[in-house]
């Protein structure tokens, strides 16, 4: 059997934001809301949409949260039990939506997400990201019922989240590399239409890189765009694997072991960088969209030490050992330097 979860609305534009009410209405949920927001976002959106619930007839409660933590996830769950929500909304970059998409599952009801930064492709994805130990974990929550991007805040946002996220798609460049690698090895499943859009999401940014910039909220409507895509991709495989490969797993390695991690897109573009150059494939062409777009392409301009990157390189192939990569079972210390001088991620 095969499941796939899609949202069911899709919102991208200028001012979509004023369509919460209708979608709200749409879906039949504009009971009762609880809208789970950040202390900055509160402000950009958050009060902004209970306002208009609320002259729409329904009743809103806001909660602003502060990190993305198991604790925050239980009170927000509490909260939206004693508050009866029959809809969560995830207002903000990844945080909100990562706490709304969680707490909204522990509680049954549906969630939508409704970013004010695209900095990766969790706005879309069923799967939230949670701080634990110091750690952060991806588990798997519920896809949003409906995701309202307006790229006119989107645009506002700031560059460096922009860049992100359209690094986080160029990266599955080599997840989808490391997939069919997967399925040829070891006979996993792979789905020959899920890595199609994977990958075409991919393109859709490689090829517009020279037409996103600071401040253009056309740029926002690309990277949303193909961020959805990229989303879609995972709803039809039923898992991340589209768009999670050694990448991946070298990012959340940096997460875990760097002083001050960078954000995620730009580890996993980075990480997209060398793996492509371990599958042998066109890692030059990665690098240059990157640059083209200016999203970091060296451990410097993450502000990750070289130490720091060999070492993720060499921990990556444990992230999640039952994904198989190009890692295969781990590099050796000289391979995993080699591939970071040869793609100048570090210099010697
Ligand atoms: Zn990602």
């Amino acid at each position: 059997m095969k499941w796939m979860e899609f949202p069911r609305e899709i919102l991208i534009g200028k001012n979509v934001l004023n369509k919460v009410p209708d979608v709200l209405s749409k879906l039949k949920i504009n009971q009762k809301v609880l809208l789970v927001t950040g202390k900055n976002t509160v402000d950009v959106a958050g009060k902004q949409i209970r306002e208009m619930i609320e002259t729409a007839g329904g009743v809103c409660e806001i909660c602003v949260c502060e990190k993305a933590s198991y604790e925050e996830v239980d009170k927000i769950t509490e909260t939206g039990k004693a508050f009866e929500a029959d809809c969560f909304l995830g207002v903000g970059s990844g945080r909100s939506i990562d706490l709304a998409k969680l707490s909204s599952k522990n509680c049954d009801v549906p969630f939508i997400s409704i970013p004010t930064a695209a900095s990766h492709d969790g706005i879309v994805s069923a799967r939230a990201s949670i701080h634990s130990d110091g750690k952060s974990e991806s588990v798997e929550a519920q896809a949003p019922i409906a995701v309202i991007a307006d790229t006119e805040i989107i645009s506002r946002a700031p560059f460096k989240l922009l860049a992100a996220g359209c690094g986080d798609v160029i990266s599955n460049y080599t997840s989808v590399l490391d997939w069919e690698l997967a399925s040829r090895h070891q006979n996993e499943s792979f789905s020959r239409s899920a890595a199609m859009m994977a990958y075409m999401s991919a393109d859709m940014i490689s090829n517009s890189a020279n037409l996103i910039r600071p401040g253009l909220e056309s740029s926002a409507r690309i990277a949303v765009k193909a961020l959805v895509l990229s989303g879609a991709a995972m709803s039809v495989a039923g898992s991340s694997r589209p768009a999670s490969g050694a990448e991946h797993m070298f990012s959340h390695a940096l997460d875990r072991l760097a002083k001050k991690p960078a954000l995620h897109g730009e580890q996993c573009a980075v990480g997209s960088i060398m793996m492509m150059y371990l599958h042998g494939g066109d890692w030059q062409k990665i690098r240059d969209s990157l640059r083209q777009i200016g999203a970091p392409t060296t451990a410097a301009e993450m502000g990750i030490s070289n130490d720091e990157i060999i070492e993720a390189l060499l921990r990556a192939h444990t992230i999640r050992p039952e994904r198989y990569t190009i890692l295969g079972s781990g590099l050796t210390p000289s391979a995993a330097e080699k591939m970071a001088v040869v793609t100048e991620v570090i210099t010697e």
